[in-house]
């Protein structure tokens, strides 16, 4: 009998966790969405639930779990400012924690592992655009800090049970990623302005509008999730070992680079209906000024680049906001 390979995502239910999700299932993997709904949801995942492959778990990763997978991809972890800042100490607990629990049940199963990482490991960044081997500009008690310090450390802990115990575990440091299934009230910027679009309330540009920032479209992230977990381990470590990288990580990420203003004229381009009109609020603390990715690494490794530029992803986007809210 052939047995279907066995996926657990930590944090599931969230938006790239959903997405990965149906990718795995359609690859035909044995899927288990682990989450405890802080940020996600059960309706991102209500169309899987029935499926004979998919099971769902409600459980908190800080606290220990166990099951036999070949594959894990760690998401779980608050990813917008406005929840991760809710409750600090949980977000950190969950980057950190969460990792230990998955590093430690790797290592008594052997299984690869995808841990999902972020550009705000590289902080408000000196270098630009930002390249793997740059170590970041990070204020470590600031607001933002319980993200980024928490990701952080959970890259050390990542790069140290590869070293140390010999784990097969490969980082993606994400650059912003939108799509379907975001959480309407995620805060985020491109679900903020869709939604402020869509019911013609102010567009709110934090600060003067002119920080930029370089947008994926989920899928191409998620293809990029799956060539990287398709490798087989000498071809990562030698590919590494080559390059003198620690650890295995890349950057993942569209290279648009693109201001916060530029995004709201988009936005408003393609819902000429809307009467919003853009107002300008205060600038968060130690928001990063520029964002872009340098993702060479992730071309000549996985031989990937995205493929879905900004106009046609807001596009996509603004329709699964505009079904969703009825408008
Ligand atoms: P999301 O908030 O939609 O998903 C996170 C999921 O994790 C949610 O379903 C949430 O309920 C779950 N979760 C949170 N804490 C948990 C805990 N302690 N135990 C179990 N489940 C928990 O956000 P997302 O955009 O899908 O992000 C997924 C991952 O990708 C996160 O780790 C995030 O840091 C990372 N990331 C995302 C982006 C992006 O632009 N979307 C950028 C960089 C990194
Ligand atoms: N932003 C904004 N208006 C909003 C939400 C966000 O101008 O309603 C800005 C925010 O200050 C930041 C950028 O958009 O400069 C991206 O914010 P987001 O929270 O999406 O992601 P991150 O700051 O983590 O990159």
């Amino acid at each position: 009998m052939h047995l279907s390979p066995k996926a657990l995502v930590t944090g599931g239910a969230g938006f790239l966790g959903s997405h990965l999700c149906r990718r795995l299932l359609a690859d035909g993997y044995d899927v288990t969405a682990l989450d405890n709904l802080f940020t996600g949801t059960k309706a991102n995942i209500a169309d899987l639930l029935d499926h004979p492959r998919f099971s769902f778990v409600l459980h908190d990763v800080t606290q220990p779990f166990w099951g036999q997978y070949d594959e894990i991809y760690n998401l779980a972890c608050p990813a917008s400012p406005i929840h991760y800042q809710k409750n600090p100490v949980e977000t950190t607990k969950s980057s950190v924690l969460g990792i230990l629990n998955v590093l430690d049940l790797a290592l008594k199963t052997k299984a690869r592992v995808l841990h999902t990482s972020t550009s705000e490991v590289y902080g408000d960044p000196l270098v630009h655009p930002q390249v793997e081997t740059y170590w970041g500009n990070v204020n470590t008690i600031g607001v933002r800090s319980c993200y980024d310090e928490g990701k952080r450390v959970a890259e050390t802990l990542c790069a140290d049970y590869r070293r140390a115990y010999g784990v097969d575990v490969r980082m993606v440091r994400i650059f912003n990623t939108y799509g379907p299934n975001m959480h309407p009230k995620d805060g985020r910027v491109i679900s903020n302005f869709i939604m402020q679009a869509l019911g013609n309330h102010d567009i709110t540009l934090f600060g003067d509008g002119s920080q930029t920032r370089s947008f994926q479209y989920c899928d191409d992230l998620i293809e990029a999730f799956r060539r990287y977990m398709s490798l087989d381990r000498a071809t990562v470590d030698a590919f590494f070992a080559r390059h003198k990288l620690g650890a295995a990580v890349i950057n993942t990420g569209n290279p648009g680079e693109y201001t916060i203003r530029e995004l709201a004229e988009e936005t408003l381009r393609q819902l000429p209906e809307s009467t919003s009109k853009m107002v300008y609020a205060p600038m968060p603390q130690d928001d990063p000024k520029r964002r872009k990715p340098d993702i060479a690494l992730a071309k000549e490794l996985l031989g990937w680049e995205p493929k879905i530029p900004l106009r046609e992803g807001l596009a996509k986007t603004i329709d699964y906001f505009r079904k969703m809210s009825g408008k």
